[in-house]
């Protein structure tokens, strides 16, 4: 089998190591023999929608995310969302997160536009939300760090990707992080996410093949050493809870 890895602004938006998360997914493919290609697409990049099987999203700062939602304006966000349509997996994280939804409307200055992706929509805070984060999904538990001012909110078409235990979550008030909709994933788990939780790397990692292949088995892999850091980062998030 292959996969096509498309790491969405590379340069732009991979703080807090979400770089991590291409390595992680390309790294456990690669470790089951699947040929794997990781592709950068910037500002100016175009997007052949039936190329991809995967999709990276990273976070980043305001400027930054000013500079990506213009470019998403047009053919980029119409082919991500043709992407989207046709079963391609995108795992977008704080910034990418929020210019995957309707609007990311910060401190000042006007809303960025998302492509609306994820039907949810994210208003600036007036404090950063930063910490280690626990949560609870239908994945298993899931370990991550976040830090965002964004208060995002989710519309009917959306469901959350789990349930805040730790950590301030989508807005600091439902109780809820992330979302779900198809098989587009949106989070504020910086860390980088999937080096700690294998389990989900894998779930989205099966999700990815099948757009190509049908449904598919993943031998398993042994997982000791990537366990060990998910149950250190639970520790160390309740000790400093
Ligand atoms: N600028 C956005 C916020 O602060 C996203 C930050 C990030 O990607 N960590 O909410």
């Amino acid at each position: 089998m292959k996969l096509e890895i498309a790491f969405l602004y590379h340069d732009l938006m991979n703080i807090y190591g979400d770089r991590g998360n291409i390595i992680t997914l390309s790294q456990r493919a690669r470790w089951r023999g699947i040929e794997t290609t990781v592709t950068e697409l910037s500002v100016g990049d175009p997007v052949d929608p039936d190329k991809y099987d995967f999709y990276f999203f990273g976070g980043g700062q305001d400027k930054e995310q000013y500079a990506v939602a213009d470019d998403l304006k047009g053919e980029k966000g119409a082919a991500l969302k043709e992407a989207a349509a046709k079963g391609a997996v995108f795992l977008a994280v704080c910034g990418g997160y929020q210019l995957l939804g309707h609007y990311y409307r910060p401190d000042n200055g006007p809303d960025l536009l998302g492509i609306g992706l994820l039907d949810v929509h994210t208003i600036a805070g007036n404090k950063r939300c930063i910490g280690n984060v626990i949560i609870q999904s239908e994945f298993g538990t899931l370990v991550a760090f976040e830090n965002h001012s964004g208060k995002t909110y989710l519309g009917p078409q959306a469901r959350p990707l789990g349930r805040s235990e730790i950590g301030y979550g989508n807005n600091a008030e439902d109780g809820n992080e992330g979302a779900i909709q198809n098989n587009v994933f949106g989070c504020y788990l910086h860390g980088s996410l999937l080096p700690k939780n294998p389990h989900f790397a894998d779930h989205l990692l099966k999700l990815a093949l099948q757009r190509r292949y049908g449904p598919v088995e993943l031998t398993p892999l042994d997982d000791t050493v990537e366990m060990a850091a998910h149950r250190a980062a639970l520790q160390r998030a309740r000790d400093t809870r």
